[in-house]
């Protein structure tokens, strides 16, 4: 994937996103999040590129906070939401129909007051239980967007979206976050599972945010798992998740299809009932 395009000229790029979404030129990969008690696929994260006309497919941090500054956000919120709905629509009326799906959420659809109503609207349009959408957020996305938050993630709980805390333990407010809001999940961050096997400090870490959110209650998630290894560890103490290049990079819809027709799951010895 390229670097970053030209971020200076912003009138310019906000030309250039409209017309990435007027010509489709933005992707959506999903990477699937793996249950370590059943070994099979349950979630699918949604990821967004953009397949440049002269630089390439770029990834997600190459244009996301650019298109931000250019007033982009909600337009491709928007395009996000709409294209995983009438995915998961599509995926779960072809027989995966236990299957969900988890959006990223920028600070600035948060300060958007209609954005609640859009995403309730949107999941009405393709006929999607709220049940099958997660929304994921950073602390940093809390943070940023500051008190309105508490409404609108009540307002979601209440129509039965499923809410994650994504990203945890690198931004400011983890706990106060994890205190305050509802939240159904944390995924703990890649950060934290990279030197897990060999850094027992980071061990440490693993396994009292994994006490902890099952103490309140909540769905662990560990984000970025590459090896057997850090698998077999997240298992052993009792995470409900794994999601990385493990068991599957993010995937495009070829790809996605050919996995999903599969029926792979993780190995047996590398679930949670295994001793
Ligand atoms: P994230 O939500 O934490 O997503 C996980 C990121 O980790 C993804 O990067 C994914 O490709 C990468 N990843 C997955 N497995 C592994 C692994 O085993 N090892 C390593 N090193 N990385 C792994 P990606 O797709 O580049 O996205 C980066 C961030 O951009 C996301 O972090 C999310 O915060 C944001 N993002 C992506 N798509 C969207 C979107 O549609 N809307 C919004 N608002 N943000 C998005
Ligand atoms: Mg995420
Ligand atoms: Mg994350
Ligand atoms: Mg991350």
């Amino acid at each position: 994937m390229q670097a970053a395009p030209q971020t200076k000229d912003l009138p310019a790029l906000t030309a250039a996103l409209e017309q990435a979404l007027a010509q489709d030129q933005l992707r959506l990969l999903y990477q699937p999040l793996v249950d370590l008690q059943s070994g099979a696929v349950v979630s699918l994260e949604a990821l967004v590129r953009w397949q440049h006309p002269d630089q390439g497919l770029l990834a997600a941090h190459a244009f996301l906070p650019q298109a931000d500054s250019a007033g982009m956000t909600a337009a491709i919120g928007l395009w996000v939401l709409r294209r995983a709905c009438g995915d998961l629509q599509a995926w779960r009326r072809g027989g995966q129909i236990d299957l969900r799906v988890a959006i990223n959420i920028s600070p600035s659809q948060f300060r958007d007051p209609g954005f609640c109503a859009a995403v309730v609207a949107m999941l009405d349009e393709c006929a999607v239980a709220p049940g099958a959408l997660t929304l994921e957020i950073t602390e940093t996305a809390l943070t940023e967007a500051g008190d309105g938050c508490d409404d609108v993630l009540a307002g979601f709980k209440a129509r039965g979206l499923s809410l994650t805390l994504d990203d945890f333990g690198t931004g400011h407010g983890s706990l106060s976050s994890l205190k305050r809001y509802p939240f159904d999940a944390i995924k703990i961050d890649a950060d934290y599972i990279r030197n897990v096997v060999h850094d027992s400090h980071d061990a440490a870490m693993a396994k009292s945010i994994i006490a902890m959110g099952h103490n309140l209650g909540m769905k662990v998630v560990a984000e970025g798992v590459e090896t057997e290894s850090q698998c077999d560890f997240l298992r052993r103490n009792m995470c409900d998740q794994i999601q990385g290049y493990f068991f599957a990079p993010p995937l495009d819809s070829a790809e996605l299809h050919q996995l999903l027709a599969s029926g792979r799951t993780l190995p047996a010895h590398l679930l949670r009932m295994h001793r």
